[in-house]
């Protein structure tokens, strides 16, 4: 989504470095400067009411596209900063093309001299559209020749996934930011390498996980089954009891309905020992009386 804020300035170059500061994030700001004092914005076309641009950032080369309509700056970058209302990608082009205008209205009023301080486009004189032709125009031989000279031991290190031989000593401008966008597409690869690495270590840790996971599933499935037998064998334990405590049951039942028939035995015993009693008595009292009646009739 391209933000869109509003602007009273009419055309893009009026747009001053203080102006974009006030209303950027102070870091987004700090680096933009950073990259456009190390030329590595490079504006591709523009003119008083667009730009369209390239930055190489710290990640890679990111596009931009700026344009001023009715009253808004409206600008959008291929990167996934979370800058507001800005990306520093974006401060940095309008950074480049206010340095740029500045320098071309100068040099107009100036004899005009050429300055070494060219825009990064290098559109020396036509301000608008800038166009990306004229560029070549900047580049010198002798730096192609370094870069070209360094490209080959730099290609073989990228294959052989070794560190970059050190880049050749150019001056700021095109080549050099050659150098840095190939720099900087290796730092890629090989932050995409580290990631790869770690994914893969992640992986196997999760295999080895899963694989331990399975295990002790396993283990678990067996206590299971052996703790199904056990309880099966309990139960059956229980079973035999329970039967074991009915027998119990009956058993006491039987034994108290002996113990009744005990006490009902007992008390015939009784009430039978009572009636020989009274029977001794009456043979005590006819013998007694048979023994008086003996001693009276001798
Ligand atoms: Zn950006």
């Amino acid at each position: 989504m391209p933000n869109r804020i509003p602007c009273s300035a009419e055309r893009l170059d009026l747009l001053l470095p203080q102006m974009i500061q006030a209303i950027s994030e102070a870091g987004a700001f700090h680096l933009a400067r950073q990259y456009m004092t190390e030329k590595r914005v490079r504006i591709l076309e523009a003119n008083d009411s667009q730009i369209s641009s390239s930055v190489i950032g710290n990640a890679g080369l990111y596009e931009q596209q700026i344009n001023l309509k009715d009253g808004h700056l409206i600008s959008a970058c291929s990167c996934s900063q979370p800058e507001e209302p800005m990306c520093r990608h974006c401060i940095a082009a309008l950074l480049e093309y206010h340095r740029w205008a500045t320098h071309q209205a100068a040099s107009r009023s100036s004899a005009r001299k050429d300055s070494p301080s060219r825009p990064q486009t290098n559109h020396a004189r036509d301000p608008s559209p800038l166009t990306l032709q004229s560029s070549i125009a900047d580049i010198k031989l002798s730096e192609i020749l370094k870069f070209v000279e360094w490209l080959q031991p730099a290609m073989k290190a990228i294959e052989n996934e070794q560190p970059l031989p050190p880049p050749p000593v150019i001056d700021a401008g095109e080549v050099s930011a050659w150098v840095l966008a190939i720099k900087s597409l290796e730092d890629r690869r090989r932050e995409t390498e580290d990631v790869l690495a770690t994914l893969e270590a992640e992986l196997r840790d999760r295999k080895a996980y899963a694989g331990r996971l399975t295990q002790q599933l396993q283990a678990s499935m067996e206590e299971l089954k052996t703790a199904q037998t056990t309880t099966q064998g309990l139960e059956r334990e229980v079973s035999t009891y329970r039967d074991t405590l009915k027998k119990l049951g009956e058993l006491t039942n039987e034994v108290a309905q002996y113990d009744e028939q005990i006490r009902m035995a007992a008390r015939e015993i009784l009430e039978k020992g009572s009636h020989f009693d009274k029977v001794a008595t009456s043979f005590k009292e006819v013998t007694e009386a048979l023994q008086a009646a003996a001693k009276v009739t001798p």
